[in-house]
């Protein structure tokens, strides 16, 4: 029996023991339910080991050489190809996609970017802190859950930032006050206590909060009588006292808080409100988590960065990367795209209609370990290596920290990484067809 890092989920629990036969992973122990499953997967009925290839409107399992073959005729009859997952790989795959989309002049993307690649981005700019989970776990006092219920998503992030004793301070759970603001009582609601502040905001109000919030960032006496957005004013003052007398607060943001509005950017509001009390904080100060779901979602941003300079979505032409304003969202809209070659992600079944049927009615080469909604309209199917236990590679945790995932098995039929399959890919148009 083994130590390994679990790859279930963005936290990337490094304590789940694993036991193996040398062949099979034959016993897990300290996963939760989704990361037991995450292991479950080597043997999943869905489970993809052998490359296809659209024939006659069917898929049809090929030889690794016709497969290439078709992919490369694919991208080489494409002129303006979306590549885009790129959350469930490694950093060493999320570079050698750039590589490729550098070569074949396409446009790269993430699906950080339309998660929490957003809040990311903007925190930067206006110097927000974020802060690791080893922070809260040693320091933190005010743990506040904004549209994330991480029971259901991440299903050990409380155990570890609310019930952990800090290395700072001798009491744990007892000193750590859980604030959760959610338009509906989600499972997270159960684990609070009597001191704890369930907020139920009205749907879409977000905003009038972080406005009022702003308004009466330092005068909780003033709040209004009537309260604002479904939270009476007594709750009101008391999410005041917490978020301006923390000494170690941080807000976890989840997908409730980010969807697009028309008329404001609630994220820049949210941002400038904790940029608005960390000025006028006297002891302490608040700080950000971003609650990314797939293991690697952090890590895209880190390797743009690292090899091109700029991070979020990449474009290329010339094989030269240009600035774009555009997002892999506007791109679809606009139907400026070809060809998409998709990682480890089933957009198909993830995004509205409106442009999953546009994605559907291009050519779509897909990258994937095991069969989704994608892999049913794709005209190429790669199977790859389950990344943190049939293949390692560097991986970004939730909170920006790097962590090396091992391999525990081999996979079956030899299946290769997504890094090597991405670049046996490269290697093949460099080719004209085989690798
Ligand atoms: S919380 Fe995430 S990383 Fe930890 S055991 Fe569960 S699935 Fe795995």
């Amino acid at each position: 029996m083994k130590r390994f890092t679990c790859s279930g989920c963005s936290l990337l629990c490094d304590d789940i023991i694993v036991k193996t036969d040398g062949l099979y992973v034959t016993e897990v122990i300290g996963a939760c339910l989704k990361g037991k499953e995450r292991f479950d997967l080597v043997s999943a009925q869905n489970r993809i080991t052998k490359p296809m290839v659209r024939k006659d409107g069917e898929l049809k399992q090929v030889s690794w050489d016709e497969a290439y073959e078709k992919a490369t005729e694919i991208i080489k009859s494409s002129s303006n190809a979306l590549l885009y997952g790129f959350s469930n790989v490694t950093c060493e795959a999320q570079e050698a996609g750039m590589k490729l989309a550098e070569k074949v002049n396409g446009f790269i993307d993430s699906n950080a970017s339309i998660c929490q690649g957003k809040f990311l981005n903007k925190a930067r700019n206006l110097g927000i802190n974020l802060t690791t989970i080893t922070e809260i776990i040693n320091k933190g006092d005010l743990i506040i859950l904004w549209g994330a219920n991480p029971a259901e998503t991440i299903p050990r992030l409380l155990n570890k930032v609310l019930f952990s004793r800090g290395k700072f301070r001798m009491t744990g759970r007892e000193i750590k006050t859980l604030v959760i603001i959610d338009p509906i009582k989600t499972a997270s609601f159960r684990v609070m206590g009597v001191r704890d502040l369930p907020l139920i905001i009205e749907t879409n109000k977000d905003i009038d909060l972080i406005r009022t919030l702003k308004e009466e960032c330092c005068s909780a006496d003033s709040v209004p009588p009537e309260g604002v957005a479904g939270i009476d004013q007594s709750d009101l003052k008391r999410l005041l006292l917490h978020l301006t007398g923390a000494e170690n607060g941080v807000i976890i943001l989840g997908q409730g808080v980010i969807q697009p509005h028309p008329d404001y950017d609630l994220v820049e509001e949210l941002l400038e409100l904790l940029q608005m009390i960390n000025e006028r904080q006297v002891k302490g100060r608040i700080s950000l988590l971003l609650m990314g779901g797939h293991f690697n979602m952090a890590g895209f941003d880190h390797v743009a960065l690292s090899v091109y300079g700029d991070f979020g979505k990449l474009e290329f032409k010339n094989n030269q990367m240009v600035k774009t304003e555009d997002t892999l969202i506007s791109k679809i809209e606009k139907d400026d795209f070809d060809s998409t070659i998709v990682v480890g992600t089933d957009p198909i079944a993830h995004l509205p209609q409106s442009l999953s049927s546009k994605l559907a009615n291009k050519p779509l080469i897909l990258i994937d370990n095991h069969s989704t909604t994608t892999s049913h309209i794709a005209d190429v199917v790669f199977p790859t290596s389950i990344t943190g236990i049939e293949n390692g590679g560097l991986v970004y945790r939730l909170d920006q920290v790097p962590i090396e995932l091992q391999k525990i098995v081999n996979p079956p039929n030899n299946l290769p990484s997504d890094e090597k399959l991405l670049t046996e890919l490269i290697k093949s148009l460099n080719q004209g067809g085989s690798k």
